[in-house]
C-alpha cells in the first residue's frame, strides 16, 4: 500500500494529524492496534456514548470533549486500519504491521509516530502479586467495559491520573479505601508556577478532584514511604509509613501509578536521536518545533515526543500533520505558518505548564531506583534490584545493553518497556553517573511479538535479489 503519510497511533495526536493532513490533500493511512480510535484518553468513547451514555459522567468533561474530535476524524476520509500492530518503521518509510493474523507493509513518504504514553512502573515489594494492577489498567476496564473494582482497594503512587482515577471511581460508586501519595513537591514546583498560570482551568481541575476525593471520605496519606504489598498468594495487606507513623491495612486489590512517560519503543527502534529529559525523567526523541526528528522521514507527535497532555498532544498532531503537507509540497511554508498558528499557541501554553506538573509529581529517587534488594524490576525475567546493583558493582557493567547480555534484564516479551527506566536509574546510582551518561537499551525491531512465518510471508526484496538485479 502506497501513501503520502503513515501515522501510527489513533489518539488525540494521530487523529488531529490525520485530519489536518487530509485537509491539505495528503493520502493518509492511520494504523492503531486498538479496535477503535481514541487513544488512551478517549478510549472506547464512541461506543460508550452510544450504549452507556450515563457512564460518560463518571469519566468527566475532558473525556466527553473527545466526541468532537472523533466526529471530525470519521468525516476526514482517510484510510484507517484498526487492530494493526506496528512492529517496525524503516528509515525508507516502510511501516510493517500485523493485522488479523496477516502481516502487511505501508510504503509512506513520511511516517508520524504518535504512540502516546505508558505508565511508569512503581516497583515496590509485592508489586508483582496477583491483585496488584496499574491505575491505567483499572481505568481501561472502566472505559472499555464499565467495570469498577470490587472489595477493599487502595490507589498508591503519584501524578494527576492517580487523582483522576480516584474521582472517576467515586463517581462510579466504588470509592477507594485510601489514596497513598508517594511523591509531591509543592516547593520544588512553585518556581514553575508562572508557566502553569497560562492554564488556570487545569489548576482548578486539580483542586476540584482533590475536593471530590475528600468529600467522599477517602483517607488521603501524603509523603508515603516504605510501601510494601504483602500476602503469600495475592495482595492481602499493604504496609507503609506516612507522617512518622507506620500503617498496615487489609486490601483485596492495589492499583499503582507513577506518572506517565513516552511509549517510546517504536521511536527508539528507528535511528532517530533521543535525549535524556531530566524533568520528566525519561528519554525523549529530539524534535524541532514542527515534530521533525533527526530523520527526514520519521516524525513524532503527542506524548510519544514528551509528555504534554491530551490537548497539547492534539495541537502537536495538528502541527505535525500540516508540516508533513508542507514538506511534501502540498502547501506553502507561509501557509503552514498561518494554518498552524492557533495550534502552536495552544501547544506553547501546554508546554509552559508542564514543568510545574512534572516537578510537582516528579518521582523521588527511592521509587525510581528501589532500595529493597528483593524488589523485582524486570518482571519478564524476574530480575531484582539487588541483582542489578551487585552485578553493576562487581562486573563494572557500564549500561543497560551490557546488563541485557549479563543477566537477560529487558530481554523478555515486553522488550524492556517495563524495566528500562528502572534499570537505567539503578545503574546510574550504583556507578555515580547520570541517566543521560548511562543511556538506554538499544531497541530493535520487531517491537511487538511476531512469528517467523510472519517475517517469511513478507513481500520484501531480499539482499540476494538486490545483488542479482
Ligand atoms: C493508561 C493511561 C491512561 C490515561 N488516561 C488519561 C485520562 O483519562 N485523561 C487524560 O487527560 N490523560 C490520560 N492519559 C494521558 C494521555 O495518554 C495523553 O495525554 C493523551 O492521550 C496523549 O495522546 P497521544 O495521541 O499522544 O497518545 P495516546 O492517546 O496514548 O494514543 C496512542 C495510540 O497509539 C497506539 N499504539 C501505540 N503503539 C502502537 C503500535 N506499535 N502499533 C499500533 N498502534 C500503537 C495506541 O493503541 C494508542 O491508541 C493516560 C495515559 C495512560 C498511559
Amino acid at each position: 500500500m502506497q501513501t503520502d503519510l503513515a501515522i501510527v497511533g489513533a489518539g488525540p495526536a494521530g487523529l488531529s494529524a490525520a485530519i489536518q493532513a487530509a485537509a491539505c490533500g495528503l493520502k493518509v493511512v492511520l494504523l492503531d492496534e486498538q479496535p477503535v480510535p481514541g487513544g488512551q484518553i478517549y478510549r472506547n468513547i464512541e461506543a460508550l456514548a452510544a450504549t452507556r451514555p450515563a457512564q460518560l459522567q463518571w469519566l468527566g468533561p475532558d473525556y466527553i470533549a473527545g466526541l468532537t474530535l472523533l466526529r471530525r476524524f470519521r468525516d476526514c476520509g482517510i484510510e484507517y486500519l484498526p487492530l494493526a500492530q506496528v512492529w517496525q518503521v524503516g528509515e525508507d518509510g516502510r511501516v510493517y504491521y500485523r493485522r488479523e493474523g496477516a502481516v502487511g507493509i505501508v510504503h509512506a513518504q513520511k511516517v508520524l509516530i504518535a504512540t502516546g504514553a505508558m505508565e511508569r512502573p512503581l516497583p515496590v515489594p509485592g508489586w508483582t502479586l496477583p491483585g496488584v494492577m496499574s491505575c491505567g489498567a483499572a481505568q481501561t476496564l472502566l472505559k472499555a467495559s464499565g467495570l469498577a473494582p470490587e472489595g477493599r482497594f487502595v490507589l498508591a503512587g503519584c501524578g494527576p491520573l492517580l487523582l483522576l482515577l480516584a474521582a472517576q471511581l467515586i463517581r462510579a460508586g466504588r470509592p477507594p479505601a485510601a489514596l497513598l501519595e508517594t511523591s509531591y513537591d509543592l516547593w520544588g514546583a512553585l518556581p514553575h508556577l508562572p508557566g502553569m498560570l497560562g492554564l488556570p482551568a487545569y489548576l482548578l481541575k486539580g483542586l476540584t478532584l482533590l475536593r471530590e476525593i475528600r468529600a467522599a471520605g477517602v483517607t488521603f496519606h501524603r509523603g508515603v514511604t516504605s510501601l510494601k504489598i504483602k500476602g503469600p498468594d495475592r495482595a492481602r495487606e499493604i504496609e507503609f509509613e506516612s507522617g512518622g507513623r507506620s500503617f498496615k491495612e487489609a486490601v483485596d486489590l492495589v492499583f499503582l501509578h507513577q506518572g506517565v512517560v513516552p511509549n517510546g519503543n517504536l521511536a527508539l527502534s528507528t535511528d532517530i536521536r533521543h535525549q535524556w529529559n531530566d524533568l520528566q525523567k525519561c528519554f525523549c526523541p529530539e524534535l524541532d518545533a514542527w515534530g521533525r526528528s533527526s530523520s527526514d522521514t520519521v516524525r513524532v507527535a503527542g506524548d510519544a515526543g514528551s509528555i504534554v497532555g491530551a490537548v497539547g498532544a492534539a495541537a502537536m498532531g495538528e502541527v505535525a500533520g500540516l508540516t508533513a503537507a508542507a514538506d511534501l509540497g502540498r502547501i506553502q511554508y507561509a501557509e503552514l505558518d498561518h494554518r498552524s498558528a492557533a495550534a502552536r499557541r495552544v501547544l506553547a501554553r501546554h508546554r509552559a505548564a508542564r514543568p510545574f506538573l512534572d516537578r510537582l509529581y516528579r518521582p523521588q529517587q527511592q521509587w525510581l531506583a528501589p532500595t529493597d534488594p528483593d524488589t523485582v524490576i524486570c518482571r519478564c525475567e524476574e530480575i531484582r534490584a539487588g541483582d542489578v546493583r551487585r552485578l553493576v558493582a562487581a562486573q563494572n557493567c557500564p549500561g543497560p545493553n551490557q546488563l541485557k547480555s549479563f543477566m537477560r534484564c529487558g530481554m523478555g516479551p515486553c522488550q524492556g518497556r517495563l524495566c528500562g527506566l528502572t534499570a537505567v536509574e539503578l545503574i546510574a546510582e550504583t556507578r555515580g553517573q547520570t541517566p543521560a551518561e548511562i543511556g538506554y537499551y538499544r531497541i530493535r525491531a520487531p517491537i511487538k511479538p511476531i512469528t517467523l512465518g510472519d517475517m517469511a510471508a513478507l513481500d520484501v526484496p531480499s539482499r540476494h535479489d538486490a545483488i542479482n538485479t
